[in-house]
């Protein structure tokens, strides 16, 4: 099977770390469990200029590998590869968090997983065309089987596509939004995955 993967917030806890450094820059102390919004401008009520600096000091290369496992999440996607699945890790980080990005995979055991950057949320000023840049239709033509998302504003990367099946990993900002169709199930950690996707191997 083709299996997606999206990086932050589902491999690792990058919600929390964003919590941490907003506390750090703008004594702005908003616990995870009560971040209801993808957008952090709107959770942590960040001016412009605050959140260009929180995004740049959120994804500095150390800070990028200093985020946390999400429990489950290597050795769950360790063992799809090693069933012979395909991962592809799905990121809509900006592209020059590659490397760091790469890093992390590789230091968690996941050098076999692809990585890919995507702009799923408009914020790249520029068209890249590395090999490891993808546009919605590349991703479209990759045909999962699976994809593991936890952002709303990812969902549309996803819709007209019947047969995939779209695993919610259950954060604070996605609670209170709809599911565009039956295809996507709200998952509690990886071991919920791991179960569905084992279901249909
Ligand atoms: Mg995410």
């Amino acid at each position: 099977m083709r299996i997606y993967v999206d990086f932050d917030d589902c491999l690792c806890e990058t919600g929390r770390s964003f919590a941490r450094l907003a506390a750090e820059l703008f004594g702005r102390d908003v616990p995870y469990g009560e971040m209801r919004f993808f957008e952090m401008d709107k959770t942590f009520g960040l001016n412009c200029e605050q959140f260009e600096l929180l995004m740049a000091r959120g994804h500095e290369p150390e800070t990028l590998l200093s985020y946390e496992e999400t429990p489950g999440a290597a050795c769950t996607v360790s063992e799809w590869i090693s069933c012979g699945h395909q991962v592809s890790v799905v990121t809509g980080r900006p592209f020059s968090a590659y490397e760091p990005s790469r890093r992390w995979l590789d230091a968690h055991g996941l050098q076999r997983a692809g990585l890919y950057c995507l702009d799923k949320y408009g914020r790249e000023t520029s068209v890249k065309s590395s090999d490891f840049c993808l546009t919605p239709e590349d991703c479209r033509r990759m045909r999962f089987d699976f994809a593991v998302e936890d952002s709303p504003r990812a969902f549309g990367l996803f819709s007209g596509l019947p047969d995939l099946r779209v695993l919610v990993f259950d954060r604070p900002w996605n609670r209170d939004c709809g599911f565009p169709n039956g295809n996507f199930t709200r998952c509690f950690g990886w071991e919920d995955i791991r179960r569905i996707v084992a279901g249909r191997a």
